[in-house]
């Protein structure tokens, strides 16, 4: 047989590689069950005794692969399988372990466990890659426990400091950097994403979509362009407390009616930059909240999501000047008070396209989506190219014990990471 005979036949069979759906499943129950809750959920927040117990079961699962293991200064792991060429760069998928109080099964693990089945498929095909390959698994993403949310990756990546990191509190009073030397994750490897740092070629993470759009598109993978930039905020009325019942109507300086008038004018702002924007007011305080007083103070918290950055602007801008017009109208006192801020974030077009295009040699329908939710993959994406791949959740439902999804678009997302990673790490 002739070189190219033999390098054709190769890529026959790479073509026809899939990852073993069933273990992949195996392995995602398997992991469910440390934290397991009464309604088929999970509970595992960060850096508790059952986040060691699931970070343990997945060590051991990357150490019988023969995976080389080590852990970062704010616990985040990494588990590398070997490639020709020790001298570059890996190419990485992971996602996180830990959970929200009443979370799922798929929730993070799904993307952890994919990245495991990719080692595991080649090393049953005795396939070898240039680049080395790595699971990552990424400390407290969720940010229950402890905030910032994303808090392993955004140190990877030197958003936040090591020692701030550590510094963070629980409500009692444990922080990060005990809790981890406790459960014996105070690694000692370097923040890999930072200047001098191993860095990435490329990172992948696989992810349910936790959102409605695959499911009722019919579609088993979302390709994930990049995912909309948040602007949070508090808005803060100050009218004045009066008797409801000698108080005519006119008089009034009712900061819950000017909170309400915000309530749907958030709405109308995200509904004028359909279909991409998003406006959410999740939390109202009135005081003093009793039932024959007029309210002097209101406050709601706004969400405001946009893919482009122009119209997170235009989204602020439409916030100021209707909380003005509101306090105005109302004779109430207004302050609009910014409190987090993440820009909007486009993956890497190279990356993006092999995902898309591992699907379409795949035979797996596809479109291209943008995450709602933040993720991992947003922070390593500011120092390294990155794209997700998204699978459909039952209903769209995440963050609770019911999320769900079907072992074939789980098996899916499996085979899309392989040959994503593959087609970056092979040659
Ligand atoms: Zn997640």
């Amino acid at each position: 047989m002739g070189k190219n005979e033999a390098m054709a036949l190769t890529a026959a069979a790479l073509a026809a590689l899939r990852i073993d759906g069933e273990r992949l499943w195996k392995s995602i129950m398997d992991l469910a069950t440390i934290g397991a809750t009464d309604k088929g959920g999970v509970r595992r927040l960060a850096l508790t005794d059952l986040d060691r117990a699931g970070r343990d079961l997945v060590v051991g699962w990357c150490r019988d692969a023969g995976l080389a293991v080590r852990v970062d200064r704010v616990g985040n792991i990494f588990a590398r399988r070997a490639g020709r060429d020790a001298a570059r760069r890996a190419v990485a998928a992971g996602s996180h372990v830990d959970t929200q109080p009443s979370g799922g099964k798929f929730d993070g693990n799904f993307g952890v466990l994919a990245a495991l089945e990719v080692m595991r498929t080649l090393d049953d095909h005795g396939i070898a890659t240039a680049a080395p390959l790595e699971v990552a698994i990424w400390t407290n993403e969720e940010g229950t426990r402890f905030t910032p949310v994303m808090m392993g990756s955004g140190a990877w990546a030197g958003i936040y400091g090591v020692d701030f990191i550590h510094a963070q509190r629980d409500g009692d009073g444990c922080t990060v950097g005990a809790e981890l030397a406790r459960i014996g994750y105070a690694g000692d490897a370097p923040m890999g994403g930072t200047a001098g740092g191993p860095g990435f070629d490329a990172y992948f993470e696989a992810h349910i979509e936790q959102g409605p759009v695959l499911e009722a598109a019919g579609l088993p993978i979302g390709v994930v362009v990049g995912a909309l930039g948040q602007n949070w905020y508090d808005v803060a009325f100050e009218g004045m407390d009066a008797h409801a019942g000698p108080t005519p109507m006119a008089l009034r300086r009712d900061a819950a009616l000017a909170a309400a008038r915000l309530v749907e004018a958030v709405n109308r702002i995200a509904l004028d930059e359909a279909p991409d924007g998003r406006g959410t007011v999740g939390m109202v305080a009135v005081k003093p909240n009793s039932r024959n007083v007029i309210p002097g103070f209101a406050q709601v918290s706004v969400d405001f999501r946009h893919p482009s950055a122009d119209g997170l602007a235009r989204m602020d801008a439409a916030l100021r000047a209707a909380a003005a017009d509101i306090g105005a109208r109302g004779g109430v006192g207004v302050e609009v008070k910014p409190q987090v801020a993440f820009p909007p974030c486009a993956f890497d077009p190279g990356c993006v396209g092999l995902v898309r295009e591992a699907a379409r040699r795949l035979g797996l329908p596809h479109m291209d989506i943008v995450s709602g939710a933040g993720h991992d993959a947003v922070h390593v994406a500011s120092v390294a190219p990155t794209a997700m791949i998204f699978v459909p959740c039952k209903d769209g439902i995440s963050h609770n014990e019911i999320e769900d999804a079907l072992p074939e678009h789980v098996t899916a997302g499996g085979n899309v990471l392989l040959h994503a990673m593959l087609a970056r790490a092979l040659a």
